[in-house]
């Protein structure tokens, strides 16, 4: 029987473990929809704190400091998986934590992740746990190389991810682990790269967007679109693991899954994260609700908003690199002389190869006509300095 939970209701005070741009855009939803935010993490004037009522700044580790946090908020929920559990563990003595430590415990580790989702009868990439060279001699003996040997905890983004082509590679690879755990993956040479968005409330209402299809560029996402390129067999597919995902480990808040599609048509879980997405920031313009009001609405039990696509979008990331390539600012006129593509900055005063800075958005007639249009427009923003 599903219990009948009171909502909090806007006027309420939303905690955020975490201030980058994953808080910043939550923020932004929920005070558009008239809630306040306080948000927590070590950073000042953070991507999130410049947009939230309250910056509170403090290491993950200063219990005394996360608890008066907590007392002035009235949940708290995170935008960053590798809040230590400790954190998200004093925040709960005061308020509820959406989604609760659990899920934090679970997904903040790759081994304890693939092993839950394995329990539950959910395909994931064959896996084995590295905690010795002779673990890994076997691990590659048993799955075969190519592979990949990935830190089994605080892993993002590709960092800490080794590809195993030979088997003389081994003894340098696990030294290079310097005693971490690791996780060996066998490597899946998938046609495609895609995500499902997905949120549920206590009262266990489910809603998923419909899938992204990714492209990643040096193991960063690079460019989203939706719908994805799969058949609507595979589409309703990874929205029921989704389900079944989000069910099992009882998620209250929003859980991304990210799966790889097989060349034989195969859904494999790669990876979850317990928070928004990267390739779900097309929501916030191609779908009648973001990702980041979802989240607020699941997190806050308020019932969840539709997940309908306006039309079909693309994203496009926008790296320090573009700073870089400019010479100084991008020229966003020139992105956006193209009245359907929106800018998205983060706030961040630094622009470093590889960081995130910010995203375009666009709709489009086709999906080809809006990734098209997107990479035109991120190609302006270089192309005349
Ligand atoms: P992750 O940090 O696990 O999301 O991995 C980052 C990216 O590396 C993925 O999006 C894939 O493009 C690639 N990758 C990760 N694991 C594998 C694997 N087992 N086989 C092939 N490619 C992988």
């Amino acid at each position: 029987m599903s219990e009948r939970i009171s909502p909090l209701l806007p006027g309420a005070t939303l905690g955020i473990l975490g201030s980058g741009q994953l808080g910043r855009m939550l923020a932004l939803a929920a005070r558009e929809l008239g809630y306040r935010v306080h948000v927590y993490s070590p950073d000042t004037d953070s991507p999130a704190g410049q947009v939230a009522d309250r910056e509170f700044v403090g290491r993950y580790e200063d219990l005394d400091a996360v608890r008066e946090f907590a007392r002035t908020v009235d949940v708290v929920t995170f935008e960053f998986e590798n809040v230590p559990s400790v954190t998200s563990a004093a925040c709960a003595e005061i308020v509820p934590v959406r989604p609760d430590g659990r899920v934090l415990h679970v997904t903040q580790h790759r081994l304890r992740e693939k092993g839950f989702l394995a329990e539950h009868g959910i395909p994931v990439t064959p896996f084995r746990a590295i905690r010795s060279l002779a673990d890994l001699e076997a691990a590659a003996a048993e799955l075969g190389l190519p592979a990949v040997l990935k830190t089994a905890s605080f892993g993002y983004d590709g960092k800490g991810q080794q590809k195993l082509r030979r088997l003389d590679e081994l003894p340098a690879a696990y030294a290079r682990l310097g005693g971490a755990e690791g996780i060996f993956e066998a490597w899946v040479d998938f046609a495609k790269e895609i995500s499902v968005v997905a949120a549920r409330t206590a009262e266990s209402e489910f809603r998923a967007f419909a899938p992204f299809e990714n492209a990643h560029a040096h193991h960063i996402l690079d460019v989203t679109f939706t719908p994805a390129d799969i058949t609507s067999a595979l589409t309703d597919e990874a929205v029921q693991l989704a389900r079944r995902i989000l069910e099992s480990l009882e998620v209250v808040g929003l859980l991304t899954v990210e799966l790889f599609v097989t060349g034989d048509g195969r859904l494999l879980v790669n990876e979850l994260a317990p928070r928004t997405h990267n390739s779900g920031h097309i929501t916030r313009d191609a779908c009648l609700t973001s990702q980041f009001e979802q989240q607020l609405r699941a997190v806050c039990g308020l019932p969840l908003g539709s997940v309908e696509l306006r039309a079909p979008g693309a994203m496009a990331n926008l790296l320090g690199d573009e700073w870089l390539a400019a010479g100084g600012v991008p020229d966003w006129a020139a992105a956006l002389a193209d009245p359907q593509v929106k800018l998205h900055l983060y706030g961040k005063a630094e622009p470093r190869a590889g960081r995130k800075m910010g995203h375009l958005n666009t709709t489009g007639s086709s999906v080809a006509d809006a990734v098209e249009r997107i990479r035109a427009a991120r190609r302006r923003l270089t192309e005349g300095r």
